[in-house]
């Protein structure tokens, strides 16, 4: 408001000097004005100065403080949250919304007040100044809103739904266009892919089109009306016939000729700032959602157990991934401490989902897990993977040094323990064979093949030392030598430790102390190797199938 004050100064020294010229004391009236109008204008983009300092700081706190609680949040959520699903989410809320909640908080409520308190101003001064002309000035703004009025209707629900799902069909069809290049190549297809996404685009802009198009015309007319020179055109015509009718003197024109036509850019500037409102609200609505994740109970105080012991227990446990359908029941099941279980089973019996429930990955929906005679759930957490490690079929290394890696789980670690760990899980030469040793960075000069990576991941398991690890073997055929590496690095890692082990090969299985088979989410039969055999039962029957690991990978690949 300060900013337009000069605008009325302006006009005011017009009419002292074409009416009040010769008068005296008109030139001190002149500078007077002259340097109140000057003051309100430094004054205003001062205050201005000041609300963008105080939103950006207050937007600075509030992103500082949503990240935080969402880190805060994502720690306390149960680790099976975690899914390809869930890292596009956290993306999104943790960067992109947070970002959009960025033009809300540090730029709306500054954009709104300057834009408002404008039009407020403006409309005030006028009035203030001569009623009939202000109405005249102000005609071309109820026209504009009547337009615009008419072109939102015309854009039915129905192409606002086609232009939307258009958009969703175009970011799918990107992702497997990519995620698919490679094998389109090898394929020699890339005409049938590429006409995917072609069709997908050519729908968008089919959509995009026909949402639009209603829009334009009405839309430029719009503007057009409220367009400064109009609405300046509109002053002069009014001015010019009240001045013939005697009701106002020429000057009187100036302050609406100076202060209407600066309506439109804050009345439009409002309207932005209403769909950043809307973008605001939809991210907030992500975020909240974000940090309303169901989080993993905590134990109350006073009812912390510690394990005793490194036996593991599943006592009729049940899971149900959505809650109805079991896709495990009634497991009961011990592993003895010092001892290797193999679970077997075809894919999709519920071997992982039986790894991970000990991980407490999630709880189960029935029954209970205990180690050393305590209830996962009762068991403080830091301590329950102090207790527990795993390495798990999709290897996960941080872009850091090698050393950094496998010291992930104990970065006190001595230089060492972490060589031996390495040694222990069969990778320390080919870390040494790399260009900075330890010092390389995964990702960078540490070009590592999937079994090497996993070889890292038993060595970080290794250097935890748990009593009890839980590993799910990779299925993909690793090469011979990995391979053997791997199985060399695991039987050191058994010993003298509870071990289960999510097998998909056999020389696991036959080493093992017991064998348990799975079917359809529950224990078909449970035993040693000759045991199993000699029952003749699904085991019996898998192994004279030509091999388990076929049978696996016939199941998997149908
Ligand atoms: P396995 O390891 O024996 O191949 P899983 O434990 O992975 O079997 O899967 C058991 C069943 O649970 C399968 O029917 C699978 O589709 C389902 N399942 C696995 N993971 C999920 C998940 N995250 N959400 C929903 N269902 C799942």
């Amino acid at each position: 408001m300060l900013t337009l004050a000069p605008l009325a100064g302006m006009a005011q020294i017009a009419k002292i000097a074409i009416n009040g010229a010769g008068t005296e004391g008109a030139p001190g009236g002149i500078w007077l004005i002259a340097l109140a109008s000057l003051a309100c204008l430094f004054l205003g983009l001062a205050l201005i100065a000041a609300g963008e300092l105080a939103a950006h700081l207050a937007d600075n706190r509030l992103t500082h403080g949503l990240r935080r609680a969402l880190v805060e949040r994502l720690s306390r959520v149960p680790l099976g949250w975690f899914s390809s699903r869930a890292s596009g989410e956290v993306k999104q809320a943790m960067q992109d919304d947070i970002g959009t909640l960025h033009e809300l908080t540090a730029h709306y409520y500054t954009t709104l007040g300057r834009a408002g308190g404008a039009i407020l101003f403006s409309v005030v001064y006028m009035l203030v100044v001569d009623w009939r002309m202000a109405i005249a000035s102000l005609l071309p703004f109820p026209f504009y809103y009547l337009i615009f009025g008419a072109a939102k209707k015309a854009i039915s629900e129905e192409r606002m739904t086609q232009f939307v799902t258009g958009q969703a069909r175009i970011n799918n069809a990107v992702i497997e266009f990519v995620n698919g290049i490679p094998v389109v190549k090898a394929f020699g297809v890339s005409g049938k892919a590429h006409g995917a996404y072609r069709e997908a685009v050519d729908a968008f802009t089919k959509a995009f089109l026909s949402f639009t198009q209603p829009l334009v015309a009405p839309l430029a007319n719009a503007n057009a009306i409220i367009a400064p020179v109009t609405v300046l055109g509109v002053v002069l015509a009014f001015g010019t016939l009240f001045v013939s009718l005697g009701w106002i003197a020429p000057v009187d024109v100036l302050p609406f000729a100076l202060i209407a036509p600066g309506i439109s850019g804050p009345l439009m500037l409002l309207g932005f700032i209403s769909h950043g409102v809307a973008n605001g609200t939809a991210a907030a609505q992500r975020v909240q959602a974000l940090l309303e994740t169901e989080r993993l109970e905590q134990p109350a105080p006073g009812t912390l157990q510690v394990p005793a012991g490194t036996e593991v227990r599943f006592e009729n446990v049940g899971y149900a991934y959505d809650g109805q359908n079991a896709v495990l029941s009634s497991i009961d099941l011990t592993l003895a401490p010092g001892t290797v279980t193999a679970v077997v089973g075809a894919s999709g019996a519920g071997k992982s989902t039986l790894a991970r429930l000990l991980l407490r990955f999630f709880d189960p929906t029935e029954g209970r897990i205990l180690l050393g005679g305590a209830d996962l759930r009762l068991i403080e957490t830091s301590q329950l993977y102090r207790s527990i490690g795993f390495v798990l079929q999709d290897v996960r290394l941080v872009n850091a040094s090698v050393y950094d890696n496998i010291a992930l789980g104990r970065p006190c670690a001595s230089r060492q323990q972490v060589e031996a760990a390495a040694q222990a899980a069969s990778i320390h030469e080919r870390i040494l064979a790399l260009p900075r040793g330890y010092d390389s960075v995964v990702g960078e000069d540490a070009k590592l093949s999937g079994g090497e990576e996993q070889r890292i991941c038993i060595a970080r398991a290794v250097l935890l030392d748990p009593p009890v690890l839980v590993l799910d073997e990779a299925t993909s055929a690793a090469d011979a030598e990995n391979e053997a590496a791997i199985q060399k690095a695991l039987s050191r890692m058994a010993r003298g430790r509870t071990l289960l082990v999510v097998a998909h090969r056999l020389d696991t299985i036959m080493h093992a102390d017991r064998i348990v088979v799975m079917e359809d989410g529950a224990v078909r039969e449970q035993g040693t190797h000759a045991q199993l055999l000699s029952a003749g039962g699904a085991y019996a029957r898998l192994w004279q199938s030509g091999g388990y690991a076929d049978a696996v990978q016939e199941a998997v690949a149908p």
